[in-house]
């Protein structure tokens, strides 16, 4: 996560005064269907339910169900909700995130409710950084399938609130778009069987979840690149991407068969499913951070993820079949490309190849966010770590988890999904742009 501001927020949030762009506008309190009971005032404070402005308030927040975030909430004497998001811990380490939202809100209809988010006090890498500056946009659903943004607003002690105007008796809140664990195992299915999709198994998570690579195209194709999404469970945005663009390669037309003969794609789409099953932010079950220690060989029994994603490495290697190109898929506040410098002899033709990958991103793509600064080394992640160990070009693609500049939009599934598409043809062109074949 970077800490560069977000230069679009404050235009942002005063364009959306209200969080849901209803079509139905919200009753008032007294017009509301149903109106909330009155109850005597002692039972009213205990609820946190303030009956000033005669409105029915939570009555609850729904955690039951997959890739919920585990929350605990109390009531402020106005009877804001006050939603305590739960920290996962890295091991031997004081790093700590939340920041992972995904609940089901339970009030009358009509009702208009106001949620703070609490503990927003991540450490990331041994120093202390709030994850509320970051927090801008959260989505709002009725079904959990069809979702629309709603922006918080910061307020002091890094906390965040969100008001919600209640269209039924329940609303689904979540950080993006979720992605879950089952949206994955039925595009898995569909692929399956497909001509040109062949799904290997590699190992297992901490918790016997099967792990698997979806290879796309001809494995004798001249060049190869390689993606993985979800390292770090709250950031769905890279499911999308991977979903878009492997939607547009298995599109049967002349396209599609140019890129496939160029390049074959390989993809880990979800490395952190016990995560995502169980709604954490960030680390694995044995509280690993799987994009970190790539500088060393991986620890089958703390980050199995991550051992079982290097024996297939080392086997594509063994098969002189080493990615060209690698994409690490994460989302943030920022949206930049995390260009690597570990200590390589051709480092600078790397980079290189990287101010290529840029441009094309920039030509092909709604990609306008950039790329660090010089001064930026995050030793271990993945793009690091393959760079240094097995010479790979390999990169950090952030996606701006708030909006998307260069569409002038809110982040959402379709336009992530878009983004995937157009990688086809960043890809293509990239490897007809480096000057030796493999
Ligand atoms: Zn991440």
């Amino acid at each position: 996560m970077l800490k560069t501001p977000w230069p679009a927020a404050l235009a942002v949030l005063q364009l959306l005064t209200s969080p849901i762009p209803s079509t139905t506008a919200a009753p008032t309190a007294s017009e509301s269907p149903h109106p909330a009971p009155m109850l005597p005032a002692a039972d009213a404070a205990a609820r946190g339910a303030s009956h000033t402005g005669g409105a029915a308030r939570l009555a609850y927040i729904d955690t039951s169900f997959e890739n919920a975030s585990p929350v605990w909430y109390d009531f402020m004497p106005d009877g804001t909700a006050r939603v305590h998001l739960l920290y996962d811990h890295e091991r031997s380490s004081p790093n700590r995130a939340a920041g992972h939202i995904h609940f089901r809100v339970h009030a009358e209809p009509g009702a208009r409710l106001t949620l703070e988010f609490a503990n927003l006090d991540n450490i990331w890498n041994g120093r202390h950084g709030s994850v509320a500056r970051e927090l801008k946009t959260l989505v709002v659903s009725e079904n959990g399938r069809d979702w629309k943004p709603a922006s918080t607003v910061t307020v002091p002690t890094n906390r965040v609130r969100l008001t919600l105007d209640m269209p039924g008796p329940s609303l689904y809140v979540a950080r993006l778009e979720p992605y879950r664990l089952s949206d994955l195992d039925r595009w898995l299915a569909r692929l399956r069987h497909h001509p040109r999709v062949a799904l290997t198994p590699i190992g297992k998570t901490v918790q016997g979840r099967e792990l698997e690579i979806v290879r796309v195209g001809n494995p004798g194709a001249p060049w190869r690149v390689f993606l993985r999404a979800r390292a770090h469970p709250w950031e769905s945005g890279g499911n999308w991407v991977i979903e878009g663009l492997v939607g547009r390669l298995l599109r049967d037309d002349p396209q599609a068969r140019q890129y496939l003969e160029r390049y074959c794609v390989h993809v880990l789409p979800m490395a952190n499913k016990d995560g995502v099953a169980r709604g954490l932010t960030r680390f694995n079950l044995q509280g690993k951070d799987l994009n970190r220690d790539w500088d060393q060989p991986a620890d089958p029994h703390w980050a199995p993820e991550n051992a079982a994603l290097e024996s297939w490495l080392a086997r594509m290697i063994q098969a002189g079949r080493r990615p060209h190109l690698a994409l690490e898929l994460h989302n943030d506040g920022s949206g930049l490309l995390h260009l690597s410098r570990p200590p390589v002899p051709d480092l600078a033709q790397h980079l290189e190849r990287m101010r290529l990958l840029e441009t094309l991103l920039r030509r092909h793509t709604w990609f306008t966010e950039g790329v660090t600064s010089s001064s930026f080394r995050n030793a271990g992640t993945l793009a690091d770590g393959w760079l240094l160990r097995f010479g790979i070009d390999a990169v950090v693609h952030e996606f701006n988890a708030n909006w998307i500049a260069g569409l002038n939009e809110y982040p959402s599934a379709q336009h992530w999904q878009t983004y995937g598409a157009q990688l086809a043809t960043v890809f293509d062109h990239y490897f007809a742009a480096l000057r030796t074949r493999p």
